[in-house]
This record gives C-alpha cells, structure tokens and sequence, in this order.
C-alpha cells in the first residue's frame, strides 16, 4: 500500500480582480489594485464552491478568508458569514487570510505587532457570530519567523503559508530551505518543521504540495489555477515517491474562489481528487493532519 499522502485543500476565499501586488497574477491580469469585488459575483462563486467542496472532497475544506486594509470585514459580514457557517457544517474550517498588501508600497507581512493586532480582530469578528477560525494564511505566501507565536497564543494552530522552494522578494516570501511536508514549526523559524519537539510553538504548518524540482508556480506546485492536469499529476507522483522513501507527507492543494465560475478550474478540482484517492491519497482537514501527525510521531 505504501505510506499516505495527507492532502489538506485550502480554498483562498478571494474576489475577481484582488491582485494588490502583483500585476499578472495567473489568473487575473488586472494591474496593482484590490479590485471592486461583486457581492452577487462572489455568492455566486461559494455557492459553486460549496457545491464542489461536499460533493469532491466530502466538506473537508479549508476556508481561508480574505481581509485587506480597503475592504477589512466584507467576507466577515453577512451574507457570506452564512455561506462560512455552511462550511463549517459541511466538515470545513476557516482560516483567516489577511493581505496586508498595498498596492505599489508593499507588504506588511513583517510588521509582527501590526499583523497581531489585524489577526486578533478578526478573530474576534467571527467568534462574536459563533464562528471559530483555526488557522492562518499569509497573502501571497509572505512570511514572518515572529508569527507562528502570535498564530499559537491566539488560537490558530495551523499555518498554510510556506511554498518550499518558493522565493519572491516583492511579496516577502522565502521559502528555500523549507521542508516539503508538514510538521510543527520550530520556535523562531517559520520556515523550520518537521517531526521534532510537536509542543515547541504548537502550530503546525501544512506547505504546499511541491515536487522539489523548481519554484515556479506552473511547474512545481500543487496550485489548481497556475498549472494544468497533467502538471498537478506529476508533482503528486513526486510527492508520493517522497512518501516512499521519507514517510507520510502532509501537503496542501490550493485553489481559488475568484475562478470558481471557470468549469477548467472546478473541473481540475475534482479530476484531481478522483486521482488522489484512487493513488494513497488521504484529504484530511488542518486540524486532522495536525492530529494524525501528532500521534504518528508521538507513537511512531
Ligand atoms: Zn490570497
């Protein structure tokens, strides 16, 4: 049978034309601006969403919220904090997805005290209405060693922010180095995990999938809108030779609501889980794969 692949699906809660730092993105070629996001657009999208989520992956989603500085609570208000109470139901989580990014400035990712601040509010937004998000994802796979300790003391013990291999100065990301399977993050280090000290700073990283060859998002990556079928197939091949060889590797598969109303990309979604699940694949919650990682390398 051989080792697992546990596949963690993280869908970035995002609207059609955000892209406040990068002016092609690869699915979006809108130039440095947060976009003037559609509320019918975007109900439409996470209805479509949720229709994929429970049927595809049987609800285990990862929700990952987007809040920037020009639109700080439009997905934590109604309607949509009923479409994130459907999730939850389904068997999703939610994660708080704050890009700090200002257009033609830069990130402020870094910026520890401020990130806290931004983190604790909408933490505390979603808990005044029931909700309680479980994890966090950096915009544009930033990072900052400082936050997995501010991530531990406010209750968000899954981070999705690491893309190893992954570097891009202008969005302060830097992932060479980093592990390609999940494991706890060491204290200091965001870009340091693995199987050691589980209690050191108790948030557990899930990166994205990676096949360990490159760093470019429609080569390397388990990214739905960035690569093709046959792309996403061989960097799973990989990851699963990894597991081969290293042990159950915990990854994440990335996908988006702003191209949710493209079937390509819906398509992709279940077309690669149809092949995952017949190939060692497990698709597990970050919660989950925090616990089945836990008790593997407690036991194990
Ligand atoms: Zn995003």
């Amino acid at each position: 049978m051989g080792n697992p692949v546990y596949v963690s699906y993280l869908i970035d809660c995002n609207w059609h034309g955000f892209s406040p730092l990068k002016p092609s993105s690869v699915f979006a070629d809108v130039g440095y601006t947060v976009g003037t996001p559609e509320k019918t657009r975007i109900l439409e999208d996470i209805n479509t969403a949720l229709g994929l989520v429970e049927r595809s992956l049987g609800g285990k989603c990862n929700w990952s919220i987007l809040s920037h500085p020009d639109q700080r609570y439009l997905l934590y208000r109604e309607p949509f904090l009923d479409c994130w109470r459907e999730a939850v139901r389904q068997g999703g989580e939610l994660s708080l997805h704050p890009h700090e990014d200002i257009p033609r400035e830069g990130s402020r990712i870094k910026e520890t005290g401020y990130m806290r601040a931004v983190l604790e509010d909408l933490k505390n937004v979603m808990a005044r209405e029931g909700l309680s998000p479980n994890s966090f994802r950096s915009g544009y796979f930033g990072r900052n060693d400082e936050l997995p300790a501010v991530l531990a003391e406010l209750g968000l013990a899954v981070d999705f922010s690491s893309a190893p291999g992954y570097k891009e100065p202008s969005v302060e990301a830097d992932w060479v180095g980093a592990p390609p399977s999940g494991g706890f993050i060491r204290a200091g280090d965001a870009a340091s995990y693995g199987p050691g000290d589980v209690d050191e700073a108790g948030v557990f990283m899930i990166p994205l999938g990676w096949d360990g060859a490159g760093g470019t998002f429609t080569e390397n990556y388990l990214f739905n809108e960035a690569a093709e079928l046959d792309t996403l197939l061989s960097v799973y091949a990989a990851i699963r030779r990894r597991a081969e060889t290293e042990g159950p590797q915990f990854v994440q598969y990335l996908f988006h609501l702003s191209a949710m109303n493209e079937p390509r990309f819906t398509e992709r979604v279940a077309d690669f889980v149809g092949h995952l699940v017949q190939n060692g694949g497990v698709i597990v919650t970050g919660s989950e794969a925090s616990e089945v990682f836990r008790k593997g390398s407690r036991v194990g």
